[in-house]
């Protein structure tokens, strides 16, 4: 990978293996196609927290339990210029569209990817991982 990705993190080699791939196949082409520049970061909320889903006492353990799951809030472009799921994802413009090509192309990565119209949770990143479940919301 090219891209920086914001603080170190813990991930499982399949879910590693996913942000390769989308990296190469989506991040970095949207970026050229939308802006003419290459990404060079990835900003993200972290990867591993064992906990259950939505933080909850009870229920399912979350992806981000077994480091299968990402949260990523921006991509920074070449110069400095990012682009952020809570600035951009209700905009118009090149910003909103760079963020639903990354969304779209995601879920040809991971198992589940879950952006701001699937809930209010979710209104600040995407949630992408590996795992037994299958979403593109
Ligand atoms: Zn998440």
């Amino acid at each position: 990978m090219r891209l920086r990705v914001g603080t170190p993190f813990v991930l499982s080699c399949p879910a590693a293996v996913s942000l390769a791939m989308w990296e190469r196949h989506d991040v970095q082409p949207a970026a050229q196609r939308r802006f003419g520049r290459a990404a060079t970061g990835i900003e993200h909320f972290g990867s591993y927290a064992c906990r259950n889903i939505r933080g909850r006492e009870a229920g399912p353990r979350s992806r981000h339990a077994s480091a299968d799951a990402l949260d990523v809030a921006a991509v920074v472009l070449e110069g400095g210029r990012r682009v952020s799921v809570a600035s951009h994802w209700r905009a118009d413009g090149p910003e909103a569209a760079f963020l639903r090509d990354l969304h779209r192309g995601a879920c040809r990565w991971f198992d589940v990817v879950l952006g701001p119209d699937h809930d209010a949770a979710h209104a600040d990143h995407l949630h992408v991982d590996r795992g037994p479940g299958r979403a593109c919301r």
